[in-house]
């Protein structure tokens, strides 16, 4: 049994103090404290007053990103060593509008899922086609290319906390949603990736999440599928209401 993994990614929203409030209005709404892994991947700005918000409470806080290297001349960016020293375990990796406004590539999601494991963080890789590639047929192409090319030069020892989310594009902040088969066909393309990759026992462990406008009414059933180990969740994250409705599935 994987145990699931419930993601919220707060892309640019919240202040610090937003964070503080949220934590303190979503503790006593858990109703199963413990059952599943919670993440929350508030704005690098947020991650101090956050990880202080949940210390004793059993959630974990990620970041929505980190620069491959360990420190340099790269104005702007965040590397391994800050996260891992403010206390962060996670890391959303390669996320699509990384891909689509920061111009984001296979190789540098290759880059940053090594420097991630390199730190001990627990990397959540994002793969997952556009519509034109899914009314094309292009799927399984797509998400092979992804995969192949963000495992490579990876050991399984080095990857054992891979987690990777399946989070098809057209289905992000559109109110579209996967249905639990379309996500349960793709999480076993990815999972066939990580055999090629990594072998038979790691894939069998390795946490496929799935991600793209999952909501209050749709998460039991997707939560339901035996292929998807957990969910990345934007705009129903945003809320402590709707976010505790998710993970209380
Ligand atoms: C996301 O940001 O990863 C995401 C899935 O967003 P939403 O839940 O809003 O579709």
């Amino acid at each position: 049994m994987r145990k699931k993994l419930l993601a919220a990614n707060w892309k640019m929203y919240k202040t610090p103090d937003d964070c503080r409030a949220f934590v303190r209005d979503f503790l006593p709404l858990i109703a199963n404290p413990g059952r599943d892994e919670i993440v929350l991947c508030p704005p690098y700005v947020d991650l101090h007053a956050t990880l202080e918000a949940v210390k004793g409470s059993g959630l974990c806080v990620g970041a929505q990103n980190l620069h491959w290297e360990k420190e340099g001349a790269f104005t702007g960016e965040v590397s391994r060593v800050m996260l891992v020293a403010l206390g962060v375990t996670h890391v959303i990796i390669g996320h699509s509008e990384r891909r689509q406004y920061f111009a984001e590539t296979d190789d540098t999601v290759n880059r940053k899922l090594e420097s991630a494991l390199e730190a001990g963080l627990a990397p959540i890789v994002c793969v997952g086609e556009v519509l034109e590639e899914r009314e094309a047929g292009l799927t399984d192409d797509v998400l092979r290319r992804q995969c192949t090319r963000a495992f490579s030069g990876i050991s399984a020892k080095k990857a054992e906390k891979l987690v990777v989310a399946y989070e098809p594009v057209w289905a992000i902040g559109t109110g579209k949603t996967a249905t639990p088969q379309i996500a349960a066909s793709a999480h076993l393309v990815i999972r066939e990736e990580a055999v090629e990759a990594f072998g038979a026992e790691f894939a069998d462990k390795l946490r496929i999440l799935y991600g793209g406008s999952v909501k209050p009414d749709n998460v039991k059933s997707l939560m339901a599928e035996p292929e998807i180990d957990g969910g990345l969740v934007g705009g129903a994250s945003l809320d402590p209401k709707s976010w505790s409705a998710i993970v209380n599935y």
